[in-house]
């Protein structure tokens, strides 16, 4: 199948990629014969479509994930190193064609897609290396009677379920520490992107992944296909990322077979700006905290907090870095911005704006959608932010920044902290262990001191509170991914 763009101007002539569910080891149509949609945010109009699998197609890939799960768990985790390692490499090689696929159906600015699509492979390199490193533990129990052996095991089938925002990394976070802890998958993603999921897939099996594996179930019906998926028997865990409120509904769900579960959800990340900050620093970061994929992130930054001092300079230096952005299709190089991902997204942003705008807050840039076609919205800075406008409260998703000034460290602690989320803040201060001692009152399950961006494959990534469960990257990443057994031995 090819996709060839002609509303946007040609960067890449033409992307060969799959539209069929891939299941056992092939690319196959939907049970039921069913296809949807995939839009291009730029430009409102259908891409191509794909299959779309229903309940029997679910109950397809389980089957498929089970008659792989032996084998795949016994297998050498050199092996297992290997497939992951050469999926690595074949990113980096396909790192063009997969920025643009990016680029098409999520929107975001190449420069993005591009950074995505690194970001992504490294996933697979990190995991290639962690695979032949998962260690266990010996102990003596304290009475002398026996020893204590703690093995990991293969956790067993698992459900991943991906969001719109980040099709490829999000993708490769889970499918790349599940295979190297030894377990089959199924691969869900977002109905908005799921070309790049099929791409990533395609990758794999050229990569070697034994059939069974991973399958990729694409579907615009995810609540009857995740729900089979999820009460299957044979499933044992679900690593979901997506919104707070899907990612609770679907904790309801597996609830009911008990089932392993790591949750990476929503944010609202506040950005701290302390008075003795480098401002050119600190300004640096606030780019990049708010503005990449256009805001559309979990982590991006969704609340300035700014002290008094330095509150003027600040949002000076930041309306003028804002206005810098130009906004189009995220194919054309000449744009750093591209569009939200669809209508609905742009109605989110433009009504919170609003409401910020009627309790009194000013928009000093921006604050008003960019008429069709696609779905933009421009770079935006709200100051004078009243505390109850819903702004600071839910998350925007959208390249708009609320600032908002304070006096005393203690009151920006209190408002960084007045949200049931807590996925990851920002801090900006000269002063090092001032810094860390405010990033240890913050309650977020990641901090990025004087730093916009804190995502690697090395670091435990998740959040605290109403953000999440478990961690994605890092050992931490394998292990969910595992079962402890304890051996009680004598010898
Ligand atoms: P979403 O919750 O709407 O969807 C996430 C996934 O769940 C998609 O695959 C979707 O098709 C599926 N889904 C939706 N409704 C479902 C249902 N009723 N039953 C089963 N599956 C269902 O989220 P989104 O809009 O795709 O992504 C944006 C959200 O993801 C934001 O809240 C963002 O903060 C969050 N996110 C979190 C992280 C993280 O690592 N913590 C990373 C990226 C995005």
């Amino acid at each position: 199948m090819t996709i060839m763009d002609t509303a946007l101007r040609p960067v890449s002539d033409t992307i060969d990629v799959p539209t069929e569910l891939y299941v056992a080891g092939t690319w196959r149509p939907a049970a039921g014969g069913r296809r949807f949609d995939v839009f291009n945010p730029a430009s409102g109009e259908a891409l191509t479509s794909v299959a779309d699998a229903d309940v029997n197609d679910a109950i397809a890939a389980v089957d498929a994930a089970e008659a792989a799960a032996k084998d795949w768990a016994a297998s050498a985790p050199r092996a297992r190193a290997d497939v992951l390692m050469r999926a690595f490499h074949l990113m980096h090689e396909r790192r063009e064609e997969l920025a643009l696929l990016i680029t098409l159906e999520n929107g975001k600015a190449l420069a993005d897609a591009r950074s995505e699509v690194t970001y992504a492979a490294e996933f697979f390199r990190w995991y290639a290396e962690e695979a032949v490193r998962l260690r266990g533990q010996l102990g003596v129990s304290p009475s002398g009677a026996n020893r204590i052996l703690v093995t990991h095991q293969p956790v067993g089938i698992s459900v991943l379920i991906t969001p719109w925002n980040f099709p490829a990394a999000m993708a490769t976070r889970k499918i790349a520490p599940a295979l190297a802890a030894g377990c089959t998958t199924i691969l869900k993603p977002a109905s908005e992107t799921p070309l790049t999921a099929l791409a990533v897939a395609s990758l794999l099996e050229e990569a070697g992944v034994p059939s069974g594996v991973l399958n990729v179930i694409t579907t615009k019906r995810s609540g009857p296909v995740v729900d089979a998926l999820l009460t299957d028997h044979r499933t044992r865990m679900l690593s979901f990322t997506g919104s707070t409120e899907v990612g609770s509904l679907l904790l309801r769900t597996a609830a009911d077979s008990v089932l392993k579960c790591a949750m990476e959800l929503g944010g609202n990340a506040p950005f701290l700006v302390l008075a003795d900050a480098d401002l050119d620093a600190a300004l640096d970061g606030a780019m990049v905290a708010k503005m990449r994929n256009g805001g559309q992130a979990c982590t991006a930054a969704n609340r300035f907090f700014v002290q008094a001092p330095i509150h003027d300079a600040f949002v000076e230096g930041l309306v003028s870095r804002m206005a810098a952005i130009a906004i189009g299709p995220g194919a054309d190089e000449s744009f750093q911005c591209g569009p939200l991902v669809n209508a609905g997204a742009v109605e989110k942003v433009d009504a919170l704006v609003r409401d910020a705008v009627a309790r009194g807050a000013r928009a000093v840039l921006g604050g008003r959608p960019v008429d069709g076609p696609g779905y933009f919205y421009p770079p935006t800075v709200l100051v004078d932010v009243p505390r109850d406008a819903r702004i600071l409260h839910e998350e925007v998703f959208g390249p708009v920044a609320p600032v908002v000034r304070f006096e005393q460290e203690e009151e920006a602690l209190a408002l960084a902290n007045a949200t049931p989320y807590g996925l990851v803040s920002y801090l900006y201060t000269a002063d090092l262990a001032r810094g860390l001692r405010l990033a240890q009152g913050i309650e977020s399950g990641m901090v990025g001191l004087n730093r916009g961006l804190v995502s690697d494959p090395a670091a435990p990534f998740g959040g605290s509170k109403q953000s999440g469960l478990g961690r994605e990257g890092s050992t931490e990443g394998l292990l969910e991914f595992t079962e402890i057994q304890y051996i009680a031995t004598s010898w």
